[in-house]
């Protein structure tokens, strides 16, 4: 009945190569740790190991097993820190593990590397504090380079701890994952570590560096973003109330037909949400939906921000790990480290999850654990994930040259053996381009809804709305300031159209619009409409009665200038007025009247009426 497995020993076993080494062990009971311990010491007597370090990862919830298994660790290897965490399940040899207790020894053997642990009680409200004081630590050992971390995360709101990692020395690498249980609905948790005892609320943290040791460390979701872009008008903390001003749930039911019941969360999982956070995209899950169409989405979200919808399917996501675990192969590390989302598990489920990290296994002894939630720290900021596999190289001493490069792409393709394009990412190119082209013609109908046609100006709707609405406006602020109106009609027109055609008409219309784009350029606060026919209106919502004027008959100047090549030269009247306390309408009826005035005066004129 019972068993315990040794697994190979990895690592370069010729004795001038020093290297980090690893055990893995599958606990099954104390005999064979025992034994597994003494085989470790013997190998330790003939090799010089800086520093010794058990990470331990546990489905067992029973916190006085582990107790046990931490006192023969006390015992057998005194010398040698531990770690550990419960976990939704664990990963040896980049695979799914069917042990329910996992151990691994990770042997440092230049003596330049250093390790230290720091446990504290973990919740929204001393988050501030643990982390200042791992960064007092930090700041007085330089020799700090990297921070891996365990902590009970359930029902906490991330950001206050995030945006305080974010202030750690800038050269320190973060990664690490959410302590879980193997019950995706039980949220007890614990972590745990040498001398600190057992913690359901707590974070540990191992500090690594050294100047001979080095990390690499990386996310790869392999989840896709479809174009579409919705905007978080409403949300607080993980609850997701609302995108473009409506139930977040709309976005779900109209868009993918997923409604609230049993299998909302294995379905949302198909489709979760990324967050647009500066330059990277995060995933977000909706694990509910409330009875208001609000969504209880797997950690924090932020309000403003820009979300889109991603799919997930097999082949993209295996595509993604071979391109992006490309980069950890060519780092040569000597152990990895993966932090794979427990949500990851449940998409692939248990027969195929294994498929995402063994590749890495080809590279080095790979191990981790499936978490509730992935921290990375990129480029300064310190990022919550979900859904994610964050995955961490570790090597001591510089990248052996001459090794072998191993190529992932090849040994995930081996394993595929399948190239083919799944119709799935046909769909989603059919959807692309299909939302492309209906974009387009969404902004060309948004724009000829407020343009008028022959001439590109706005037309008299939009006009008399952005007249209006400034009067308004103006009036709210008590009149400060001058808003002027310019009304503007061609001359005997009528005999264009009749003694040219209605093309030539057509073009004067549109030179009396070019002349007038010309003559504003530069102008403050400048709009102008095509009133009707030939007539336009410019709305100068910051220029005086004067300014105003000027500007009119610099326009009359410029176009009785304009030659045509058969209609000859033309003229325009204009009116000028400033507005006053009175509504739109009353300001149109002087503009009109100035411009009357103008006709009636022998046209080819500016006339002012105040
Ligand atoms: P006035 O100097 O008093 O303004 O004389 P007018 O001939 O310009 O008289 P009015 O303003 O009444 O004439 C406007 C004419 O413009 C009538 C109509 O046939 C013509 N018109 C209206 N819209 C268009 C158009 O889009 N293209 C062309 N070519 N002509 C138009
Ligand atoms: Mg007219
Ligand atoms: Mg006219």
């Amino acid at each position: 009945m019972y068993y315990h497995t040794v697994q190979k020993l990895w690592g370069n076993n010729r004795q001038e190569d020093k290297a980090v080494k690893q055990f893995q062990i599958l606990y099954d009971n104390d005999e064979g740790l025992m034994e597994k311990l003494e085989e470790i010491s013997r190998w330790r007597a003939s090799h010089s190991v800086s520093t010794a370090i058990f990470r331990i990862y546990s489905e067992d919830m029973d916190l006085s097993h582990l107790g046990h298994i931490c006192d023969i660790l006390d015992r057998g290897m005194p010398d040698a820190l531990y770690l550990g965490c419960t976990t939704n399940a664990n990963i040896i040899d980049g695979a799914l593990v069917n042990a329910k207790i996992i151990l691994t020894c990770t042997l440092f053997e230049y003596e330049t590397t250093r390790a230290h642990i720091l446990q504290f009680p973990f919740s929204e409200e001393n988050a501030a504090e643990d982390v200042a004081e791992l960064r007092r630590f930090c700041d007085g050992n330089p020799w700090v380079h990297a921070v891996e971390m365990h902590a009970t995360i359930m029902d906490m709101s991330m950001k206050v701890f995030c945006s305080e990692m974010s202030k750690l020395r800038k050269d320190i690498q973060v990664f690490g994952g959410g302590a879980f249980n193997p019950d995706m609905d039980d949220d007890t948790a614990a972590v745990f570590s040498k001398g600190n005892g057992f913690l359901e609320h707590g974070i540990v943290f191992l500090l690594l560096g050294g100047p001979d040791f080095h990390t690499y460390s990386t996310f790869i979701s392999g989840w896709k973003p479809l174009k579409r872009k919705f905007r978080v008008t409403r949300a607080d903390r993980e609850i997701l109330y609302e995108l473009d001003g409506k139930p977040a749930l709309d976005v779900y039911r109209r868009f993918l037909n997923i409604n609230k019941n049993d299998r909302f969360f294995s379905n949302t999982l198909e489709f979760p949400l990324f967050l647009e956070h500066g330059s990277v995209d995060i995933l977000r899950c909706p694990l509910a939906a409330n009875e208001d169409d609000s969504l209880v989405m797997s950690s924090d979200m932020e309000e403003d921000a820009i979300v889109r919808l991603a799919y997930g399917d097999p082949e993209t996501i295996l595509a993604s790990i071979r391109e992006d675990g490309q980069k950890i192969a060519d780092f040569q590390p000597q152990v990895i480290q993966t932090f794979s989302c427990a949500a990851r598990r449940a998409f692939w489920g248990d027969e195929n999850i294994s498929n995402e990290t063994v590749l890495f296994n080809r590279v080095a002894p790979t191990t981790g654990f499936y978490t509730h939630g992935e921290f990375l720290r990129i480029e300064g900021d310190m990022l919550n994930f979900n859904v994610t596999l964050v995955i961490v190289a570790m090597r001591e001493g510089d990248m052996p040259e001459a090794k072998a490069r191993v190529d992932v792409a090849k040994a995930q393709r081996d394993h595929d053996n399948d190239e083919k394009i799944p119709i799935i990412r046909r769909f989603v190119s059919f959807i692309e381009a299909s939302t492309a082209e209906l974009e387009e013609m969404n902004m060309k109908l948004a724009l000829s809804s407020v343009t008028d046609g022959l001439t590109g100006l706005y037309n008299r709707g939009e006009i008399e709305r952005q007249i209006r609405g400034t009067l308004e406006k103006w009036k709210k602020r008590g009149c400060q300031g001058n808003i002027s109106l310019i009304m503007l009609d061609i001359d005997n027109f009528k005999k264009v159209n009749d003694g040219y055609g209605h093309k030539e008409g057509d073009h004067v219309i549109q030179t009396l619009a070019d002349v007038l784009r010309k003559t504003t350029t530069g102008v403050h606060s400048c709009s102008i409409g095509r009133w009707g026919g030939e007539e336009f209106m410019v709305l100068l919502s910051d220029s005086s009665a004067d300014a105003a004027a000027a500007l009119a008959e610099t326009i009359r100047r410029e176009f009785a200038s304009v030659s045509y090549e058969t209609a000859g030269c033309q003229t325009v009247s204009i009116g000028v007025t400033q507005a006053g306390d009175e509504d739109a309408d009353a300001l149109y009826s002087r503009v009109d009247k100035a411009l009357y005035m103008a006709k009636a005066a022998g046209k080819d004129q500016v006339v002012r009426l105040d």
